[in-house]
């Protein structure tokens, strides 16, 4: 297996509270009281109703795959040891879909099937942040 990739991230004053609960190793979602659905990213209004009575909640770290990519080249300085690595669409329990990267796998196609239960983990940002991962589950 190769080595776990170290993303850049940039993130966004709205995601202050995703970022915080990542560095504790939660993974928390904004949810919409006012159409009582999850989204993601993160944003100051719910992208299904237009509300602003919006929460955070824990979520329950549960996904399957959507669908993947296995990067062997990357014009990304900070990934470039860590190729071949996966990047992923997951389908949270909640029902957001997250772009993510796959760790705990061989990044090689014969490895990996959309529809696979996953678990969240935690890997190391390039700036020393924890960002939220996926792992196949058990
Ligand atoms: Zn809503």
């Amino acid at each position: 297996m190769t080595q776990t990739p170290r993303p850049v991230v940039s993130p966004s004053p709205d995601a202050a509270i995703f970022w915080d609960a990542a560095s504790r190793q939660e993974l928390m979602l904004p949810f919409c009281r006012g159409c009582r659905c999850h989204f993601f990213y993160p944003r100051s209004v719910c992208p299904s109703c237009g509300s602003r009575d919006l929460e955070w909640v824990r979520a329950s770290g549960h996904a399957e795959l959507y669908s993947f990519c296995i990067h062997h080249h990357t014009g990304i300085r900070e990934l470039r040891e860590a190729v071949p690595f996966v990047t992923a669409l997951v389908t949270l329990r909640e029902g957001p879909r997250m772009m993510t990267y796959l760790v705990g796998v061989k990044p090689e196609p014969q490895a990996i099937q959309c529809g696979m239960p996953l678990e969240v983990t935690f890997i190391e940002a390039a700036d020393g942040r924890t960002i939220p991962a996926f792992k196949p589950r058990g």
